[in-house]
Order: structure tokens, then sequence, then C-alpha cells
């Protein structure tokens, strides 16, 4: 009866082990995943470099960047490009909080082609939004993102109408640990936008 008292209690000890160990790992995987969060860090390089303040990362009314990477990047495959083969695709959160996705649609009648950014807005606005808060864009040829894809004159020009140039981030990315962003006012300086016409 001592005996197998003995073997039971060095079984609960060996399981007791076991799901320390467990813990461990869970920890483990934890911190693995707190390494993602560098692209934090490199904005907040990036902030101090351009001289805009830290805050921003850290603010109530941030954002999850990763998150919108990673639609942009989900809905590359709806992109209609045969003539360029260049598949661009564009999450743009609005200030609601909702995000509206876009993709190029490319036309046999080259100018009549629309950019990713550009269908995202507008599905945005059609949608009765009219502040951006922030918007992810990532680009490359036959549905692979291989490097940055910063908007267009156009696009940097659909964005000033609906935002406020110093506060609507724009993220370029490569993937969701890989991007840079920066402020449309950084993309688009001493614009033109509606306050003009007041
Ligand atoms: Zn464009």
């Amino acid at each position: 009866m001592k005996r197998s008292i003995i073997v039971l209690t060095g079984v609960c000890m060996a399981m007791l082990l076991l799901l320390l160990c467990a813990a461990c790992g869970t920890g483990a995987a934890k911190s693995a995943q707190g390494t993602t969060d560098t692209p934090k860090n490199k904005i907040n390089t990036a902030d101090s470099k351009s001289g805009k303040p830290k805050a921003s990362s850290t603010s109530k009314k941030d954002f999850d960047r990763v998150k919108l990477i990673k639609m942009a990047i989900k809905n590359q495959k709806n992109s209609y490009a045969p003539y360029s083969k260049y598949n661009v695709s564009a999450a743009v959160l609005m200030d609601s909080g909702k995000i509206y996705l876009g993709a190029n649609i490319e036309n046999a009648s080259y100018p009549a082609g629309v950019c990713a950014e550009h269908n995202a807005i507008d599905y945005a606005v059609q949608s009765g939004e009219r502040k951006i808060k922030a918007i992810a864009i990532v680009g490359g040829a036959d549905y692979i993102v291989h490097d940055y894809c910063a908007p267009c004159g156009i696009c940097r020009q659909v964005m000033r109408e609906f935002s406020d140039p110093k506060q609507m981030k724009v993220i370029i990315a490569v993937s969701p640990t890989k991007y840079k962003e920066m402020t449309l006012e950084e993309l688009l300086p001493e614009s033109f936008g509606p306050s003009n016409l007041d």
C-alpha cells in the first residue's frame, strides 16, 4: 500500500513538473510574440527622427498596425491588374474604427484604372465615412509583396480630402513586421485641401 502511495506521489510530482514546464513554454511564446512588437519601436525611432512626439504610438487613439497590414496583404488577391501585373492593396482605418479594403482595378483603357488606395477610400466615403485615421498599403507583382509600395500623387491628394494631414498615418509595408510609417503631411507637404476653399 505504502509503495503504491509513493508511486502515486511520484506520478503527481512528474505531472506538476510537466505543468511547470508547459507554463515556461507559454511564457517563451509570449515573449516571442512580444518581439513582434518591435515595429512599434521602429515607429518610435522614426518618430523621433522626424521630430514628432512619441506619444502617438501609446495614446488612447492608437490603432493596431499589424492588423491593418495583415488585412491589406490578405486583400491583395482581389487586385485586377492584367496589364501591369502589379497588384496593390490597401486597408483604410477610419475615425469610426471601421476598416475598408480596396485593390487596384486596371482597365484596357489605361487611364480608367483606379488605384487600391483610391478604391478603399471611395468605398469608405460612400459608406458614410469622412475622416481617415490611417491607411496600410502593400503591393508587388504577381500577387506577392516584394517591396515598399508608396501611394501615387493622386492618391495622396485623395487622402488629403478626407484627413488631417498632420494626424493621418500612412503605412507602407512589406510584411506585418516590416513597414514604414509617416504622416500624410510628410508625404504631401504644403498641400491643397478643403480649407483652402472656405
Ligand atoms: Zn494612386
